[in-house]
């Protein structure tokens, strides 16, 4: 029998980005929280000299373990589906920072045309664009509103950047300076311009120089170590809550981190929450933690699957449409061209969030009157940094294996390098998430199933995007340009990347989202869910600086419904305020 534990006023279900802003704004305000978080402590002590490629990036010490927690997929309804034991799609963090440990540092905003694409898409383009098959919807808030909190997010976080040309929208300058330039990337920003286009280096929170936030942490300058990407930073210089909120709300003394306790379910009486029930991963111990608000912080797959396996909220059929927990789970697409080159470059040097950018093919940017889909993605070149391990890539037709490829791989490490889009997904009926009806995990609980395939409007968009990619390479003068095709149907076990959103969107109705704008549970008011699971769709940039705006949003209306209970905003239902 679980162990009853004392009330707390608050709880987080996980210690990633989003819980880590919650505790820190809530612990702050003199709020007393719990924060569960199912693996292990760990601060940048322990990231010193770890630079083992096979550890981190081939083995993903840092990932959650798959033997232990994974998910079933299948890629229609009606598929059976099965137990994943490898993924590379996407990743999934565990630990103390979650993903945020051991992330890129890309630090985007998604655009205005994100927020409102339903009605900005009828407008401009009719109501038939898309087939009714998508289930797009605007996500209740406009960019505007959330502008602040993007903002917040990038002065906790440190984020080093300049001005995006086409994005003039923005109301203050970014923290710290811009990433370093380096020959090939300023080579990429020549060949952009002389096409006509608009590049700038992209936000990174691999920091460019020492910077205080204005919660007091110090973050380091970056090393360009190129061990970034899946590795933690081991001179404090990648903003993380590692480094950043989670030591700013332990200082307050409101914040009780516990680690190794894995939350199973979500304790209620129908019409709100009375707290959560955990698992001591180490003892095996059940607790049952009473609170007064209950914040799911544990990622895009975790907040979908605990409501659903606690029964809180409405289930998504795709059948009827109806119901809204598991509705538009989304993914991106990830368009690439490599570039050969005759000329070496210092490709071992980089850092996560080091490269050049453009958003002339991103959003609504370009017209979308003849072409068959919406939306598209920023287009960059990127230098991570190559590890020896995963990247000698050649190009095609040099054998995989043996002294020719050996010769090749080295001939090409310093001389080869991708230009990649992150293309925006569109919700469809049939991606969603649910509970599978065979498969439990290791505490009896059903697994969370996910059905998920490419669409047209997918490759639509991938082969427009993949073809601007090349058209850069060429104006570079690479020697060879090879674009990659996109597989017919979405594998899950291929690296892509690592953004999946939806399950448990935002909106204005309470009949096709699950959440208002503060992200609190239009069915249970006691009940936020912070993090990706709350976009309506995928953008056409990573999706943390988006994370991060919407947890410090939430933050604040749990502030406010500690004064007034209650729904934080009216409901609109058939354009009725109710
Ligand atoms: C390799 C990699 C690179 C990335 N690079 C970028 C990038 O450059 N830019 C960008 O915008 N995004 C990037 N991302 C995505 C980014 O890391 C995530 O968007 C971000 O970390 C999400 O924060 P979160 O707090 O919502 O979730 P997470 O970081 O996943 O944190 C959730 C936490 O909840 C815990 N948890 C889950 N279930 C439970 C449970 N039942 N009980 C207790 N605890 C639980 C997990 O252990 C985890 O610590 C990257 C992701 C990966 C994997
Ligand atoms: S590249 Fe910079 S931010 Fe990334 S791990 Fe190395 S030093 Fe840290």
């Amino acid at each position: 029998m679980a162990k009853k534990l004392d009330k707390v006023e608050a709880v987080t279900v996980g210690v990633g980005w989003a819980g880590g802003i919650i505790a820190a704004e809530l612990a702050k305000a003199g709020v007393k929280v719990v924060g569960l978080e199912r693996g292990n402590d760990r601060s940048t002590e322990d990231f010193q000299m770890v630079h083992d490629e096979y550890r981190y990036a081939i083995r993903y010490e840092l990932m959650q373990d798959l033997s232990k927690e994974t998910i079933t997929f299948r890629n229609k309804p009606g598929e059976k589906a099965l137990p994943m034991r490898q993924f590379g799609a996407f990743l999934i963090g565990t630990g103390v920072g979650g993903a945020g440990a051991h992330w890129n540092g890309d630090t985007w905003f998604f655009s205005p045309y994100d927020f409102e694409i339903k009605t900005m898409t009828d407008k401009k383009y009719g109501k038939n664009k898309l087939p009714k098959e998508y289930t797009l919807q605007d996500w209740g808030i406009t960019y505007k509103e959330l502008a602040p909190y993007y903002h917040q997010f990038e002065r906790m976080a440190g984020t080093s950047g300049e001005l995006n040309p086409l994005r003039p929208e923005r109301t203050e300058k970014y923290p710290t300076p811009p990433m370093k330039d380096t020959p090939i990337l300023k080579s990429y920003m020549d060949a952009a311009n002389r096409l006509g286009l608009h590049p700038f280096r992209q936000p990174s929170a691999n920091i460019s120089e020492v910077y205080k936030n204005p919660d007091g942490e110090t973050l380091n300058q970056c090393q360009y170590c190129g061990f970034c990407e899946k590795f933690g930073c081991e001179y404090g210089a990648k903003s993380s809550p590692n480094v950043t909120v989670v030591p700013t709300a332990l200082k307050t003394g409101n914040f009780d981190l516990r680690t190794h306790a894995n939350v199973t379910g979500i304790i209620h009486d129908g019409n709100k929450a009375t707290g959560v029930r955990y698992v001591d991963t180490q003892t095996g111990e059940e607790f049952d933690q009473p609170a007064d608000i209950v914040v799911l912080t544990s990622y895009t797959l975790n907040n979908t699957r605990l409501l659903l396996q606690s029964e809180l909220g409405r289930p998504y059929d795709p059948k009827t449409g109806t119901g809204v927990i598991g509705k538009n789970y989304c993914y991106q697409i990830t368009a690439v061209a490599t570039g050969f080159f005759k000329d070496r470059f210092n490709a071992a040097m980089g850092a996560g969030a080091l490269g050049t950018t453009l958003d002339d093919y991103n959003n609504d940017n370009f017209d979308h009157s003849d072409l068959d889909f919406i939306h598209g993605g920023s287009i960059t070149m990127k230098q991570l940094g190559k590890r020896p391990i995963n990247e000698n890539g050649a190009p095609s037709g040099t054998p995989r294996w043996g002294k020719e490829f050996k010769k090749e791989s080295i001939k090409w490490f310093n001389r080869s390098i991708p230009v990649t889009s992150q293309g925006a997904s569109m919700p469809h009926k049939n991606n969603y998430l649910s509970l599978d009806p065979t498969y439990k995990d290791a505490y009896g609980n059903p697994l969370l199933r996910m059905t998920y395939d490419f669409t047209e409007q997918d490759h639509a968009l991938y082969d427009y995007i993949t073809a601007r990619c090349a058209d850069i390479l060429e104006e570079m003068g690479a020697e060879v340009v090879e674009p990659k095709e996109l597989t017919d149907h979405f594998d899950i076990v291929p690296a892509q990347n690592d953004h999946i959103t939806g399950g448990v969107i935002m909106g204005a109705d309470p009949e096709t989202s699950a959440l208002n704008n503060y992200l609190q549970m239009w069915d249970v008011d006691n009940v936020f869910v912070i993090g990706a699971s709350a976009f309506a769709h995928n953008g056409g940039y990573n999706p943390t600086g988006t994370v991060g705006a919407l947890a410090y949003r939430a933050a604040e209306g749990i502030l406010k419904y500690r004064k007034n209970k209650g729904q934080l905003v009216k409901r609109e239902t058939s354009n009725k305020l109710v």
